[in-house]
């Protein structure tokens, strides 16, 4: 816990530099990177190397200049080829945290387990049980966040369709599962891409009559849930950071809600639609036609590409979906390298982008050699 309660303040300096000083900050080694996620479950950051998961196995990347994907199995006898291999995982999804990779996965009995494994694959260790799974006609996804994880499951039978969100705590695991939130007929009603910072969870609460949306917030301190947002925007993406949530509203501009005080404020306007995503230093904003077919267009092809901001609205860099790079999703961030992916297909990795060009004239997408 120490070690995350140090990693958290590493992090809530930078943050307090960004704002403060009105210019990004310096790289620092205590951001941690694997909160800065729109896709969940298929990057992470160990603090070292950039981490890929991909139809059951982990990448990385050489960091010489052939920047070539590698698995990470560094067996010299194995042909990376099979379930034999140390950078194959049977499972959906992973998250980094401490320099180990998390991941579920079920046993020849079908139980399932939380288990973490080194950044090469070994030294696979299983944390706990998870027999809430254990549910025959039962789906789920997860998250992870400090000691905090948070699964989303959904239970199918004969009475229809019923969710739970319900969050774990690692360092009590003495303790069960605690219900976050719980709809009863995920068919009227469901609760969608939850978040954590280990503070908080955060859904989007949609009904399915009516089609409205709020946005709501599970005090992991009070065990208490509040209405963040009756009216939530379902295109805006949000950032949980430890002290605040922040999001792109498209077309609209970027907000920041402080969680201690619940009030939000509009750090700037901004008039582009498209994907917006942040790391420590930028706010990267794609934006193609192909990616959301919004009723309004986008405008000219000429408009078209990444726009690369400081948290403040200061264009930094613009560079647009040549023939080369047709649309380019933020895939994940490093304290050197900004990861994007192509908007349909692999999720793994296609293009970086070195942060310390960003603001120079030689900024550019950099093949990633898969
Ligand atoms: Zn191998």
């Amino acid at each position: 816990m120490k070690r995350i309660l140090m990693g958290t303040c590493g992090l809530l300096l930078v943050l307090v530099i960004v704002f403060a000083c009105g210019s990004p900050t310096s790289v620092s080694n205590d951001v941690d990177y694997n909160r800065y996620l729109y896709s969940h479950g298929i990057y992470g950051y160990t603090g070292k190397q950039p981490i890929f998961f991909c139809n059951n196995y982990l990448y990385s990347i050489d960091d010489n200049e052939s920047h070539m994907l590698r698995k990470v199995c560094k067996r010299a006898n194995c042909n990376h080829s099979d379930s034999t291999c140390s950078a194959w995982l049977d499972t959906d999804s992973i998250y980094v945290q401490n320099g180990r990779i998390y991941y579920i996965s079920s046993d020849k009995l079908n139980h399932y387990a939380l288990y973490h494994c080194n950044e090469h694959g070994e030294d696979r260790k299983r944390v706990c049980a998870l027999p809430f799974l254990d549910v025959s006609g039962a789906g789920f996804s997860w998250r992870l966040c400090g000691s905090i994880v948070v699964f989303d499951i959904s239970y199918w039978s004969l009475d229809g369709i019923s969710q739970d969100i319900l969050y774990l705590d690692l360092d009590h695991l003495n303790k069960d599962a605690t219900i976050a939130f719980h709809s009863e007929s995920e068919i009227v009603h469901s609760y969608v891409a939850p978040e954590t910072n280990g503070s908080w969870i955060i859904v989007k609460s949609y009904d399915l009559l009516t089609k409205e949306c709020s946005l709501l917030g599970y005090s992991l301190a009070t065990n208490e849930t509040v209405t963040i947002s009756s009216e939530w925007n379902k295109l805006n993406i949000l950032v949980l950071l430890p002290e605040t949530m922040n999001w792109f509203s498209p077309g609209d501009g970027f907000y920041s809600l402080d969680l201690h005080t619940m009030a939000s404020r509009k750090l700037w306007d901004c008039k582009i639609r498209g994907f917006a995503m942040f790391d420590d230093s930028y706010i990267y904003i794609s934006n193609a036609n192909n990616i959301i077919n919004y009723e309004n267009a986008f405008g000219t092809e000429e408009t078209q590409g990444l726009y690369i901001y400081t948290y403040e609205g200061h264009l930094q860099s613009f560079l647009p979906f040549a023939d080369e790079v047709q649309i380019a999703g933020y895939l994940g961030s490093s304290p050197q390298k900004v990861f994007f992916m192509k908007a349909r297909g692999s999720l793994l990795p296609s293009w970086y982008i070195d942060k310390e060009k960003i603001g120079t004239s030689s900024i550019t997408f950099h093949e990633i050699k898969q």
